[in-house]
């Protein structure tokens, strides 16, 4: 374990954003189909919604770059508060996303990441933007993507896969939500010997903290 804590490698799409209902939009919009007609993913490569790789890849581009998907993607229900209560009981937070993958778009997608994190107020003390690497030195990672999960528990990683419909075939540990994924987190510190802090009651909800300190700045400026 690092000198900085207990550091949790938490992936973005899949697990703190809603990556396949802001798809679904785009592949909604762009081929001009309700998206009610676009079911659940049930496959990581989008292959039941039709979707061929070339396509996937086309449409991917446009969905970042025109729809300017990673502004507007729905946050997973849960995400900020349970990451705030973790921060609160002293795991450091290192965000990873996988969004450097294609070599283009990269001013957008980073821009429009940090946009959306600090618009759903993520607690995160690094942000780690990677091509296809799926390890950044992290205690344990929180993850939705079966060859990224695979890879890192043969590295000998701790991982916790968020359940998907795209992941069912992955073995556990697996998080249904978020609550479940505070839950396992806390057993593998306690497991490592380590004092899992008592969150201290704010009477506030946590992800109003942030917009609170950046308010109070403002005004000291
Ligand atoms: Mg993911």
């Amino acid at each position: 374990m690092s000198e900085d804590g207990f550091i949790l490698g938490v992936d973005l799409d899949g697990v703190c954003g809603d990556h396949t209902e802001a798809f679904r939009r785009v592949v909604a919009a762009e081929l001009g189909v309700p998206a009610d007609t676009l079911g659940p993913q049930e496959r990581w490569d989008f292959a039941d919604w039709g979707l061929s790789e070339e396509q996937f890849f086309a449409l991917h581009r446009r969905g970042v770059l025109d729809h300017r998907m990673f502004r507007d993607m729905p946050v997973v229900e849960g995400a900020a508060e349970a990451l705030w209560r973790l921060n609160d009981a002293g795991v450091w937070v290192r965000l990873i996303t996988h969004r450097l993958y294609a070599n283009w778009g990269h001013e957008v997608a980073v821009a429009d990441t940090v946009a959306w994190l600090d618009a759903h107020a993520i607690p995160y003390r690094d942000l780690c933007f990677l091509g296809n690497k799926p390890q950044v030195e992290a205690d344990a990672y929180v993850d939705d993507a079966p060859h990224n999960v695979i890879e890192l528990r043969q590295a000998g990683n701790a991982v916790i896969v968020f359940d998907q419909p795209y992941n069912r075939d992955v073995p556990g540990p697996r998080a249904r939500d978020w609550v479940e994924v505070e839950h396992l987190v806390a057993d593998l510190m306690v497991r490592r010997g380590l004092p899992v802090q008592t969150t201290l009651l704010d009477p506030d909800r946590p992800t109003e903290r942030l917009h609170r300190r950046q308010a109070a700045q403002e005004r000291t400026r």
